[in-house]
């Protein structure tokens, strides 16, 4: 699904909103998600911190917000049990997005099953086949997605507005929780008892596939647990959020 060029905001308008939207509540922004889109939005969710304390103001506002989740069939098992607690908690379905079978069948013939420890461009490859395509699929039935990215988190991330332009998809993004720190989200789980994944507990401020991932030393950059073993300290995204240019 796309967004019509008629219903799109001008880059005034979006310049505008963001101003605005920098002094509102992520409630408030999830709102306006909520009037503009109803169900043809989706929450992106990879039920890290950020995600399940988003998921939870999201419901609040919206009893009928859609989850949506991308299963790589490479997650740590403390993710499946935290999707399972939230879909508990809230009564709610998540609609899970995993890779064409196929296309996982040819790369592992071709290139073993962890082909991604073997350099950059074959991680690329299961990155792409395991998220970016389930990812395509899963946007064709959005005209926007909610995020959970924030600014603090470094990298390409420090650009990251609260309504975004995503020119890949023709729809768009939506960042709530941009402007918030690790604490806030920390404080609103907290507060608010939302299930969360316990690697928090253990180290890992981000959580992505299992062997892609591990703990990071107090002080780290968050991030620095994703692929740790690539050299490049910029490159700590898997093709999901490098799509969309910061606005229209
Ligand atoms: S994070 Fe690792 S296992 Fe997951 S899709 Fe990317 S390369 Fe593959």
């Amino acid at each position: 699904m796309a967004v019509a060029e008629s219903e799109q905001l001008s880059a005034e308008d979006l310049t505008a909103l963001n101003s605005r939207f920098e002094q509102s509540t992520p409630e408030e922004v999830l709102a306006w998600v909520k009037e503009r889109f109803g169900a043809k939005a989706i929450q992106m969710s990879s039920f890290g911190l950020e995600d399940v304390a988003l998921f939870d103001m999201y419901w609040r506002v919206d009893p009928k917000a859609r989850l949506t989740t991308l299963d790589t069939w490479r997650l740590p098992t403390e993710t499946y049990t935290v999707i399972d607690q939230i879909r508990l908690r809230y009564k709610t379905d998540v609609e899970v997005y995993q890779p064409d079978p196929d296309a996982v069948g040819r790369m592992v013939a071709e290139h073993g099953f962890n082909l991604f420890y073997k350099g950059k461009d074959n991680r690329v490859i299961c990155c792409h086949v395991r998220k970016v395509d389930p990812l395509e699929r899963a946007l064709a039935s959005a005209d926007a997605w909610v995020t959970g990215l924030r600014r603090d988190q470094g990298m390409e991330r420090s650009k990251t507005a609260i309504v975004e332009w995503d020119q890949a998809h023709s729809n768009y993004k939506v960042n709530p929780l941009a402007n918030w720190s690790f604490d806030q989200v920390r404080q609103y789980v907290e507060e608010n008892s939302v299930p969360y994944n316990v690697l928090h507990d253990q180290g890992y401020p981000s959580i992505g596939c299992a062997p892609c991932t591990r703990a990071v030393e107090p002080g780290e950059d968050p991030r620095s647990g994703r692929w740790w073993w690539e050299s490049d300290p910029d490159a700590k995204e898997c093709g999901l959020h490098l799509v969309a240019p910061a606005t229209r």
